[in-house]
């Protein structure tokens, strides 16, 4: 396996745009630094906000929500639209920045920059239908009529995995909806977030409408804010374990939370189905962003009578992939984000051999400075291995033989989590039903890719709460108030 390399670099100075962003005024500062996952090398280092820090952005936020709320949504939409645009202008930079810190392949970062941007420009339309609503009540005593309010300051938080678009998924709505934000990215890919912020700036986003810090110790940075009576909402987008921790913290103050969790997602290959089809859609679902997304195929369910046609065509398509920097224009599958990420892989890996399953090609960290780790596919997998109930986030195939329907809708659900699942089958009527008895919010039918900024997204189980993008994502961000009318 070769890994190809290539020098990391970002041309655009207009988005070298390092320090918090505050109240529009942007203050350097250092202490975190910033690695290249290709190279193991700091390539930058960005201010480590203070609790301090955090409460002048609730101020900064709150200086500027009236004015905010008060700006017709059509003026709101055209903001929004506008940074759709400058997004667009700037994809080529934004994915450069993307993928050398957070090291997916430039394909990858591409499609996230063109998915990232398409959040803005869906809730610059959907800024100016806010809905409402009026009814009788079945005795005829009054009317009923439903108003939506901005809910109030909003906290976001995003992990390193999309660093673009899981920001947009939050800012566009928020913004929509009349709210001012605070904007806490991953310590591991905070460039992205203030490259994203100037290019706002330029796009007319008041000052305060949406402020963006960095910290190394989140846990009380957050919990400060949320205990802060001015926060009213927290977007969350991370591991179900952090949400856990958030939601408690949350509680203290009966903040309204809307959660994207983790995943574990189940991909079902019927006898019937197209093989060229669901290996292609194989591929997508798995090997998009090296297998670091929260969408991952996670667990390849396969019917027996098309088992070892799948395994060997998925053996044979990630054994050819690339391997190399994501700033190579010929890689396909960048590094991990961080070595312990690669160890955590890799772990799951020799535990599921140690246990019987068989590597058919990968199965061991590709030595170097960069955190890389092979396409993989393993074979033969007992259910009962770690790889089957945890979160792989990595570009590994783990793949298992059922026999019936009953027998492979026990498993898909045989998880806390419930975020996507993909069914491939011939037989739509079938693949529909399989899809009704999998316990997920989103279901792939002989499709490899679900994200749109269009479609609810979001889990069930322990996968999250609340649906960001579709028409009822801008509700996440808005409280129903109820007038009773006499008449
Ligand atoms: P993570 O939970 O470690 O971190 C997510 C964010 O939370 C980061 O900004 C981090 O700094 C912050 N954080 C960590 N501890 C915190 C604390 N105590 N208080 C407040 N904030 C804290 O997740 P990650 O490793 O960055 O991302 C990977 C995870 O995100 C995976 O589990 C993946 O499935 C999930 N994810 C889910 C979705 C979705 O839409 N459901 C999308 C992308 C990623």
């Amino acid at each position: 396996m070769t890994i190809h390399t290539a020098t990391s670099s970002y041309a655009d100075p207009a988005l070298h745009a390092q320090g918090l962003f505050i109240g529009g005024r942007r203050e350097p500062g250092a202490g975190i630094p910033v690695v290249d996952p290709a190279t193991g090398q700091t390539i930058a280092d960005v201010p480590n906000a203070s609790i301090e820090d955090a409460m002048r952005a609730v101020d900064a936020a709150e200086a500027a929500a009236a004015g905010w709320r008060a700006t017709p949504p059509r003026q709101r939409s055209e903001i929004l639209r506008r940074w759709f645009q400058l997004m667009s202008e700037h994809a080529e930079e934004l994915a450069g920045l993307i993928s050398l810190e957070n090291g997916k392949a430039l394909t990858d970062a591409r499609g996230e920059v063109a998915y990232a941007a398409e959040f803005f420009r869906w809730y610059a339309e959907e800024a100016t239908r806010i809905p409402g609503e009026f009814r009788h009540t079945p005795s005829g005593s009054h009317g009923i009529l439903v108003d939506h309010e901005p809910i109030g300051i909003a906290v976001l938080i995003t992990p390193w995995n999309f660093p673009a678009a899981m920001a947009t998924r939050k800012i566009g709505p928020a913004l929509a909806a009349g709210c001012t934000v605070i904007l806490k990215p991953a310590s591991e890919t905070p460039l992205t977030a203030y490259a994203m912020a100037r290019l706002g700036e330029e796009a007319g986003v008041p000052a305060g409408v949406v402020n963006v810090l960095t910290t190394r110790d989140p846990g009380p940075v957050v919990a400060a804010m949320l205990a802060d009576p001015r926060v009213r909402k927290l977007s969350f987008t991370g591991s179900t374990g952090v949400g856990r921790v958030l939601l408690a913290e949350a509680a203290k103050s009966v903040v309204n939370c809307s959660m994207e969790l983790g995943g574990n997602a189940p991909f079902l290959v019927f006898d019937d189905a197209d093989l060229d089809a669901a290996l292609d859609g194989a591929m997508i679902a798995k090997m998009r962003n090296a297998g670091e997304a929260c969408t991952a195929a996670n667990r390849f369910y396969v019917q027996a009578g098309i088992h070892d046609a799948f395994v060997k065509g998925l053996t044979a398509r990630m054994a050819a992939m690339k391997v190399g920097a994501g700033s190579d224009p010929a890689t396909q599958c960048g590094p991990m984000i961080t070595q312990k990420a690669v160890a955590k892989i890799h772990h799951l890996v020799s535990d599921a051999m140690k246990r019987g399953a068989r590597a058919t090609t990968g199965g061991a960290p590709l030595p170097g400075d960069g955190f890389f780790y092979p396409p993989t596919v393993l074979e033969n997998v007992p259910v009962d291995a770690a790889i089957a109930h945890e979160e792989i986030f990595g570009p590994v195939a783990a793949i298992y033989r059922f026999a019936t329907e009953e027998e492979a809708i026990r498993l898909a659900n045989t998880t806390e989590y419930g975020l996507a699942a993909y069914v491939y089958s011939g037989d739509l009527k079938r693949a529909l039903r399989v899809g009704k008895g999998i316990e997920t919010g989103m279901v792939g039918i002989n499709r490899g890719l679900m994200s749109d900024p269009a479609a609810p997204f979001g889990g069930v189980k322990q996968s999250g709460i609340g649906r960001e993008g579709g028409v009822t994502g801008i509700l996440e961000f808005m409280e129903a108030k109820y007038y009773a009318l006499e008449f």
